[in-house]
């Protein structure tokens, strides 16, 4: 399997240096070949089979001849060491429980393997990496326990100091070992603004193996696509329901686009819903045609706040550019903030289940989708991308009630925070950069 650029202007590459490179030179995304499909008879025989197979049997057709299968097998059963649950909440309706990772959040099936492999390909090369993200909060955690004590990697992030919440600062500095935590004094812009630097500053790449980790990289999409396969299979063991709809919480796009590809290698899945919030340029793209990204707008769904979505590029590509095929596959929802908390409570009320904001507005999307009578009695997944207690603030004000924290929770808040300030200047982060080796 081959690797090339949405933009076509580089050469086709291998997944080791798609991997490694993340970016193409051309600023394009990577996008495998062809896509690989799995037969009606390869999917019956994956009846029955644990995630942890149904992982393997994906992941071998994308990365085919560049991990021997023994090894892939391990990286795959090192990645996924929690459960996956689907859960009913009634007869046709199901949330995919995606935060049962080390971080609370579904940026863990991404950020886990893409560790790996990174690990694996660089001990391949004799080399040692240095991963340098900035962070928001929710990516840069999962990358950090992602990347926890990975051979021949190391990672450097940047967050905005006083501008993450305190279970994210906590998730972003207690991971230790080769993970390193810079707290800049200034915004996530100033943190993009200086890992930008840092990746075209010609004396620092001639001592270091910078690489970042970015949604945009295609082996954290590949993974995504995992958990679509193993839903479909398990709403037909289970419950005996097929090609079920798939609502999907979108900020960046990496998620649906994943789904995107779990049904083009012919796992069967009915349609999807991209449900966004008040930033809605995907979600207008595919109801009206015209693709207008506009200024990021804050709302409760934090994590999806994004105003010109990168993975759009990559989605747009697997229809040819083509609106009306895209729009025959997914449907377009926005969600306010005020119907994220009317959902909140009522899903509280009816089925005695607490959801998150993100997974909220997938539900209310999926709801109102089936409002229409022509869609009510399909069996619907709202993919539950993060756990309550991440946003604990908002669910306990709109429950009007206290919610029981994990106890894995409780031990992270105890860590000892470790991180380095410093000041928004390029040359500190330049000189903190050089001066890991010693
Ligand atoms: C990142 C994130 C999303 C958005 O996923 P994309 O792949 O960027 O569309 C949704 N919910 C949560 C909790 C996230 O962390």
């Amino acid at each position: 399997m081959i690797y090339f650029s949405t933009n076509k202007s580089s050469i086709p590459v291998s997944i080791k240096k798609a991997t490694l490179e993340g970016l193409a030179p051309d600023g394009g995304l990577y996008i495998p070949s062809e896509i690989p499909r799995f037969s009606p008879e390869e999917i019956t025989l994956l009846e029955g089979a644990s995630f942890n197979n149904i992982a393997f049997a994906i992941a071998k057709k994308f990365i085919d001849g560049s991990v021997p299968p023994d090894q892939l097998s391990d990286i795959i059963e090192s990645c996924y060491t929690f459960d996956t649950p689907i859960v009913q909440l009634d007869q046709n309706t199901f949330v995919e429980e995606l935060f049962c990772g080390p971080t609370l959040a579904f940026k863990d099936y991404g950020a886990r393997f893409l560790a790996r492999l990174t690990g694996y390909f660089a001990a391949e090369e004799e080399k040692l990496i240095t991963v340098l993200v900035a962070t928001s909060g929710d990516t840069g955690s999962a990358v950090a326990y992602g990347f926890q004590g990975i051979a021949n990697t190391r990672v450097v992030l940047l967050y905005p100091s006083g501008k993450v919440s305190r279970l994210q600062e906590q998730q972003l500095t207690t991971a230790g070992s080769n993970v390193h935590a810079l707290e800049v004094e200034g915004d996530f812009d100033d943190c993009q603004r200086m890992v930008k630097q840092a990746f075209v500053d010609p004396d620092l790449n001639k001592s270091l193996t910078l690489t970042s980790a970015n949604s945009i990289n295609i082996s954290r999409l590949i993974p995504q696509s995992f958990y679509y396969a193993w839903a479909t299979m398990q709403l037909k063991e289970r419950f005996g329901l097929h090609d079920p709809l798939f609502s999907v919480p979108s900020g960046n796009y990496g998620n649906l686009t994943a789904g995107v590809l779990a049904k083009r290698m012919g796992f069967p899945i009915g349609h999807f819903i991209a449900a966004s919030n008040a930033n809605d340029s995907v979600t207008r793209y595919i109801e009206e045609g015209r693709y207008e990204p506009r200024p990021t707008i804050t709302t409760l769904s934090t994590a999806m706040d994004v105003g010109n979505p990168s993975n759009f590029a990559r989605l747009r590509y697997f229809y040819h550019n083509d609106h009306d095929s895209m729009a025959k596959d997914i449907t377009g929802m926005s969600v306010s903030d005020e119907e994220t908390i009317a959902t909140i409570r009522s899903v509280h009320e009816r089925f005695d289940y607490v959801m998150d904001p993100h997974t909220a507005v997938a539900y209310r999307a999926l709801e109102r989708f089936r409002g229409n009578e022509s869609n009510a009695e399909k069996a619907g997944i709202a993919l539950s991308t993060a756990h309550p207690v991440k946003f604990l603030d908002a669910i306990e004000s709109a429950l009007g009630k206290k919610i029981a924290i994990p106890p894995n929770l409780t031990e992270l808040m105890e860590k000892k925070k470790s991180a380095t300030l410093i000041s928004s200047e390029y040359r500190e982060l330049a000189s903190f950069l050089n001066r890991l080796d010693e």
